[in-house]
């Protein structure tokens, strides 16, 4: 803490085109205060304040409050007194007061995950200059009733306490408004407002038992203290987690001067993109309310007004208004305010320019003056973030490099996932309409409260707006369907930052949360129902839609193209079944680097000669079912052979225990027995010998192959027969045959020798020969330390990575769900270790195997196959590592392209 003290300050100022800070601070600055602070030194104009370090937010969890405060007061007052010159205002001061905000933010972007409080510095005096400074009375009271409100519950915890609650704030609206007649907000008059405060007020010491805090400087402190909290808030945790955001990077603070969107007719709000965040089309677009403040326009209570006037076309035509209608109470801001829309196209340019990147930006006009509160690299669907990476580059704004450095690995998946069939949707009955918020083909159930979205295997949230809280259930929704709310509004941002299909702003949704029904055109619909939403028309479908396989095309293409060019490790799939392969081919898999034999013996007819292979007591009995199961394998390997064209195919043997394989259930086990003509006794008994206490370190693996050879030797005569069969066609293939499991030299020996021998027998039965290769699954630690001694017999080497994590911390697989999560959260381990290679630990035995294996063998093929073949930091580690390939599940083939290149273009920068 010492260091902390006396070395760096804990506070960066901003404003009148200078900063202490740049983007380049993120981490310490959090992304909001570093891109504050970049634009006034750049001379965009934005409100003077200063940001507290994410330093402090870390120092505040361990120091706690007194000392944290005492840490950064002096700073805190001197950045102030700052604000004051440049605003020519004074925080407190009843004739001229100064308002600022506080605003958090994290180093990513979280949006609605934190707090951020408005018009701080206000009380029952200072409101009353600043209604006589201004000359504007409605909007003084306007903002001390804002400012109570957001304090209330940033602050002083007054928030919801349940679903079926509202905000306690809110109420008392609702109330007034009711009462007076009227809908909006803006209604309101100055008594109304007025009324509110008192009231607001009241609630607060009526719920928290203490008066309202009236002291500005104990405003402050209690708001900074605030965002402290809600780094560690559940929204905030939930957020992390889902994105696997480590917990000890907390969040800045930022202290602005207060500029008002709500002061009137030549006032207002909005946020704007530099591009369409949903398809990624290079249009200017965005949404503004007049006389609003921060959140008015995302919480979509008013209906917002587009920023451009080709928006806000393609928005009436939508919402089907007609043109008369639109120009009279919908206009765009092009068309009200022309200068200021021409400021802020200048400003978008200029700052897309700069950030190389599309942005999403807030700006606010007070009095017919523009600022702007906030840019960042704006969130976007998959498809969007492709074509903006592609449109950069051809536009000449980005490099090659820098298109396929920009492309977030993760966010191809949303580009794999199935879409509506065109001959099903034209059949489809559309219910109604509502704006395309974030594109994709969603079908489900559907439910009405975030926390029963895991009520159905499939559901679509439906609510009039969604809130911050509903973050998890819009996780686990395949659909996002709201009432309320424009592009911009929470669930639209919310549900393109997580890729989800969203359908928002449908106007002609009924919803009745207590009764559970959705009413559209006097038709009802219930909880359970389903829909189907296309979050690329807006339309809402009843019922189920069929959908198909995405294609690799497009824009999508040409990032595959390009990642190929500059990738270096090569890209394997694990696929079992020919479909499979065939999936991974046409994403440009290069091979198979896993095919697991066990899953094909599952099926109906081969199961059960599988199990009397398991049961038989004598190699004769054996070998027998061992026989009825050859052509099927064969048939097998032969459909995968030919399913990838002649590429390597990596063949496992035989590995589960099994117990996996013989019938548990009393009627299968009394059909066996018959089948066998043996007694269920004798079932039963093979059953309980094949009990095991650890089944993952039991009889399993090659152990199988070298205690029943038999099974080694069937395996490797119908792999070496497929391959010829296929060779008589005409497809030369080179199957590599993997053996699973070893620990020690011998037991690759023994297995390899049975392999080789049976190879020749067959290629002398058949007169004619094939390339084939034998190799090892590295996944017992000690298999990575004797690597060298392995390599003297063994063609390949393939890191069975789920294996060799389990054994290397000891975890087993099947239990970890029990102590994994709560590690996570206690920050006991960053990441789940079976998702996210263990660099540190497991890396070191995937490097020493690697090293020791070559020191053999120089140019022994190396790859990986468990589950972290496709997640992106992993194949970045192999490629590092010197592997020669990662295999991974069909879906992520192209996900690993892509990393293949951005691993290979790192090490060039
Ligand atoms: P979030 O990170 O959730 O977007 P912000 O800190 O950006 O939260 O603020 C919430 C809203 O308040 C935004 O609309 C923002 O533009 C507005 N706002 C923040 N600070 C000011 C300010 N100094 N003057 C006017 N509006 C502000
Ligand atoms: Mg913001
Ligand atoms: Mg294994």
């Amino acid at each position: 803490m010492e260091l902390l003290e006396n070395v760096k300050p804990h506070v960066y100022k901003f404003g009148d085109k200078k900063a202490d800070g740049n983007r380049e601070m993120k981490n310490l600055l959090g992304g909001k205060g570093a891109n504050l602070a970049e634009m006034s030194s750049i001379g965009i104009p934005v409100p003077p304040g200063f940001t507290i370090t994410t330093e402090v937010c870390t120092a505040y969890n361990t120091l706690g409050k007194e000392a944290v405060l005492d840490l950064i007061k002096n700073e805190v007052e001197a950045s102030i007194a700052n604000i004051e010159n440049l605003m020519g205002t004074e925080f407190g001061n009843k004739e001229n007061p100064l308002l600022i905000s506080v605003r958090s933010g994290a180093r990513v972007s979280m949006p609605g995950m934190m707090d951020t409080v408005l018009n701080l510095g206000i009380n029952d005096e200072v409101v009353l200059g600043l209604a006589k400074k201004t000359n504007n009375e409605q909007f003084a009271w306007d903002s001390y009733r804002r400012f109570i409100q957001m304090y209330g519950g940033v602050v002083l915890g007054m928030k919801s306490q349940s679903k079926e609650d509202i905000d306690p704030f809110e109420e008392i609206i609702e109330h007034l408004k009711e009462k007076r007649g009227i809908k909006l907000d803006t209604e309101f008059t100055v008594q109304d407002l007025k009324d509110l405060v008192y009231d607001f007020k009241d609630i607060v010491k009526k719920t928290t038992g203490h008066i309202f805090p009236t002291n500005p400087w104990d405003q402050l402190w209690g708001a900074i203290i605030a965002v402290f909290d809600s780094w560690n808030g559940d929204r905030a945790i939930y957020y992390r987690s889902m994105n696997g955001y480590p917990a000890d990077w907390g969040t800045a603070v930022n202290v602005q001067a207060m500029v008002y969107g709500n002061m009137g007719d030549n006032s207002g709000t909005g946020v704007c993109f530099t591009r369409d965040a949903g398809t990624g089309e290079n249009i200017f677009n965005g949404e503004y309310l007049i006389n609003a403040q921060g959140e008015d326009v995302v919480a979509g209570v008013r209906t917002p007004q587009q920023i451009t006037k080709i928006g806000s076309q393609r928005w009436a035509e939508l919402a089907q208004i007609d043109e008369a209608e639109r120009k009279e109470l919908y206009p765009s801001l092009e068309e009200l305010m022309p200068s200021i829309f021409k400021e802020l196209n200048k400003y978008q340019d200029i700052l897309e320019k700069h950030y190389r990147d599309m942005q999403d930006m807030e700006f606010t006009i007070q009095d017919g003056k523009l600022w702007i509160l906030q840019t960042r690299n704006g969130k976007r669907t998959g498809a969007a973030m492709v074509k903006i990476a592609m449109d950069l580059l051809k536009e000449g704004l980005i490099n090659e490099k820098e298109a396929l450095l920009q492309i977030e690995p993760n966010k191809l998946d949303e580009l794999l996932h199935p879409v509506f069939n065109p001959q099903a949707l034209k059949r489809a009955h559309v219910i109604a309409q509502g704006l395309p918020a974030s594109p994709g083909a969603a079908t489900g159930k559907i439910v009405f409260f975030a926390d029963e979205a895991d009520k159905y295997k499939s559901s679509i949230l439906v609510r009039i707006e969604t809130s911050p809280e509903d973050l998890e259930g819009m996780n686990i929704a395949k659909g996002i369907l709201t009432a309320r709310g424009g592009m911009t509004s929470h669930a639209a941002v919310v549900a393109r930052g997580m890729g989800k299909c969203c359908v928002s702003g449908a106007g002609a949704l009924k919803i009745d949360y207590k009764k559970r029904t959705l009413t559209v055109n006097g038709h009802e619909y219930h909880e359970g129902d389903w829909i189907s939403l296309n979050g690329s028309t807006g339309n809402i479908i009843e019922g189920k839609v069929a959908t198909m396989e995405p294609e690799l095309s497009g824009e999508f293409a040409e990032v595959m193209k390009l990642a190929d060019k500059y990738g270096k490790i090569k890209v394997r799939t694990n696929a079992d079944t020919p479909k499979d392969a065939k999936v991974a081919r046409n994403f440009g898999a290069q091979g198979i680097g896993l095919a697991r034999t066990e899953h094909m013996f599952f099926e109906v007819d081969r199961i059960k000669a599988m199990r009397e292979m398991i049961l038989a007591e004598t190699v004769k009995g054996r070998k027998h079912a061992l026989e009825e199961l050859l052509p099927m394998q064969r048939a097998d390997f032969e459909g995968l052979f030919e399913s990838m064209g002649g590429s390597a195919v990596t063949i496992r043997l035989l590995d589960p225990p099994l117990h996996e394989f013989v019938p548990h259930q009393l009627a299968t086990q009394k059909e066996l027995a018959e089948d066998m003509h043996i007694t269920l006794q004798a079932v039963k008994n093979k059953v309980a010998e094949l009990e095991e206490f650890n089944p993952m370190l039991g009889h399993r693996g090659c152990r199988l192959g070298n205690t029943y050879p038999e099974i080694t030797e069937m395996q490797t005569r119908a792999i070496i027969e497929a391959a010829l069969n296929l060779k008589e066609r005409g497809i030369i293939c080179k199957p590599e045959i993997m053996v699973p499991l070893v620990g020690t030299v011998k037991e690759f020996e023994a297995q390899e020798q049975i392999i080789r021998s049976t190879a020749s027998t067959i290629f002398e039965e058949r007169n004619d020969t094939i390339e084939y290769l034998v190799g090892t699954m590295i996944e017992i630690p000690r298999a990575t330390l004797i690597a060298d001694l392995i390599a003297e017999k063994a063609d390949f080497f393939s890191f069975g990575t789920n294996d060799l994590t389990q054994m290397t911390f000891g975890y087993s697989r099947d239990d970890a769900g029990k102590f994994l999560p709560i590690y996570i959260e206690k920050g006991i381990l960053k990441v789940d270790p079976f998702e996210v290679l263990d660099q540190e630990g497991v890396g070191q035995l995937i490097k020493i195997g690697t090293e020791r294996g070559r020191s053999t063998k120089p140019n022994l093929k190396v790859g990986i196959c468990g589950e972290h073949g496709g997640e992106p930091s992993s194949i970045e580690f192999c490629y590092n590592t010197g592997l020669d390939y990662v295999s991974c599940s069909p879906y992520r083939v192209p996900i690993a392209r892509l990393v293949s290149a951005q691993a290979a273009i790192k090490t060039t920068l």
